[in-house]
């Protein structure tokens, strides 16, 4: 069997290399397969391995064969087990959809499918997407391949640890509060949060769906490029679903929030930031220090608005419509049977903080107000995007963490997430680059910068992130 070098390999050069018949689809997918097989039990990343990996691979060897090939045919995939792929088992890695096979594609796996990706299984996260460790998977942690004592972040953890391993050459994550950049930093791997509505979001299971979106999550910048180009635009299945694109320019001013940055991150994370930003000036950006007054408030918005949503959301899972089912004596038993014990404990916290923010009496001291103060930071954004072309932060200000080191406390884990939930509230794209590591405890850990940009600038944070790669 040909030998290939699953650690160097970009969608890029596997796409050059199938089409040079330097080796076939089929071996391509053998070869991600036999890696899983091995590092798998160990990792966790995937909760399923796909039956019809090779046959997937075949028609695209035919398709390559026939010279109708796009850059992504015979490309192997992982797929975040919150998307629907028709035929196939999603279960949001919950109980509660524990044996749930879905009806119909995703928009955004449909557009894959057309495209000729081989997807090769359906990988693990917090269950509903709600964490930032895969912790609250009803299926297990996924280990950090860096180090197999630590998270590998989340929620999108499967999705990173599986790329970052080389259990998969790119996958897909979704991102409601930073779960494709935070876990992609943790591992050190690319992550895209698009702009929202960019990505159909119509077969991506329900979060919070005005904070939600689907991204890619790969080893290089063009690599998400290539990944995103294919899975965008507007969608008649989501209405929330947009097209456009910001002109790139000459010279980019970025800029930096210094003052939100002083408190809460770790010395040598900022440390790593401030290398970074060095770099990007001598690279011949302009730096900038900007104030955003209102983002010290983004995480208490964030989880009174996400709440609330995920408490909507969820409530179609009541035993009688999808999934699992424990029968008491009634209906109202069924539903009390069925949501207590199939739903984990985060799940569960969400639902009643969410049902407690919304309900009369409290709505308007807390729901009502933080969609006040949301419309706030989105305003401060668009006044610094008028002084700047785009902003830089830590992703994390921590690079991961130990298992168990914050399931505990749920609290602090929400305080990890303090420079990515921004993003989502306002509905700005934001990408995580790899900038290199810091050492903990003896082992080296990667940790990312974020560059977040206006609404429709991916291909401005695109080009950033090329020239990043090449001096971080
Ligand atoms: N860590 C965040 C949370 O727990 C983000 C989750 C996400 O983006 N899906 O809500």
């Amino acid at each position: 069997m040909t030998m290939i070098d699953l650690k160097n390999l970009t969608i890029k050069k596997a796409h050059d290399a199938l089409v040079a018949k330097e080796f076939t689809a089929v071996e391509l997918a053998q070869a991600y397969l036999s890696v899983i097989e091995e590092k798998n039990p160990e990792l966790n990343a995937y909760l399923g391995v796909y039956d019809d990996v090779i046959e997937q691979a075949k028609k695209a060897d035919e398709r390559i064969a026939r010279g109708d090939a796009t850059t992504l045919t015979g490309i192997p995939i992982a797929i975040k087990d919150n998307m629907l792929i028709e035929g196939k088992i999603v279960s949001s890695a919950s109980k509660i959809l524990e044996k749930y096979v879905a009806t119909y594609d995703a928009t955004a796996i449909k557009k894959l499918k057309e495209a000729g990706v081989v997807f090769l299984g359906r990988v693990n996260m917090d269950e509903f997407a709600m964490g930032g460790s895969t912790e609250n998977s009803a299926y297990g942690v996924t280990k950090n391949p860096h180090d197999t004592t630590r998270v590998s972040g989340g929620s999108s953890g499967g999705s990173a640890a599986a790329v970052a391993s080389d259990m998969a050459l790119a996958a897909l994550g979704s991102d409601t509060g930073g779960s494709i950049r935070q876990p992609a930093s943790f591992c050190g791997i690319v992550g895209l949060k698009p702009t929202y509505g960019s990505v159909s979001r119509h077969g991506l299971m329900a979060m919070a769906s005005s904070l939600d979106v689907i991204g890619p999550m790969t080893k290089t910048v063009e690599d998400a490029e290539i990944l995103y180009n294919t899975i965008k635009g507007r969608d008649s299945f989501d209405s929330t679903s947009v097209e456009g694109s910001l002109p790139k320019k000459e010279k980019y001013v970025i800029g930096v929030p210094r003052d939100f940055l002083k408190e809460g991150v770790d010395a040598d994370v900022l440390e790593n930031f401030n290398q970074s930003i060095e770099k990007l000036r001598n690279a011949g950006y302009e730096i900038r220090d900007i104030s955003l007054p209102t983002l010290p408030y983004s995480l208490a918005v964030y989880y009174i608005i996400m709440p609330a949503e995920v408490s909507s959301n969820l409530s179609r899972f009541d035993g009688v419509k999808y999934g699992s089912l424990k029968e008491g004596k009634d209906l109202t038993e069924d539903y009390f049977f069925t949501r207590g014990e199939f739903f984990g404990k985060e799940a569960r916290r969400r639902i009643m903080l969410g049902t407690y923010v919304l309900s009369t009496g409290y709505y308007d001291a807390y729901y009502g107000k933080a969609g006040k103060v949301r419309e706030l930071i989105k305003q401060d954004f668009e006044k610094a995007f008028k002084e700047v072309d785009v902003v830089a932060t830590p992703v994390s200000p921590m690079p991961a963490f130990k298992i168990g080191e914050k399931s505990s406390d749920p609290l602090q884990m929400y305080l990890a997430d303090i420079f990515t939930v921004s993003a989502n509230l306002a509905t700005i794209p934001a990408i995580s680059i790899p900038s290199g590591t810091v050492v903990h405890e003896d082992k080296s850990l990667p940790v990312g910068i974020q560059i977040l940009g206006p609404r429709f600038s991916e291909d401005i944070l695109f080009e950033i992130g090329k020239k990043f790669e090449t001096i971080g």
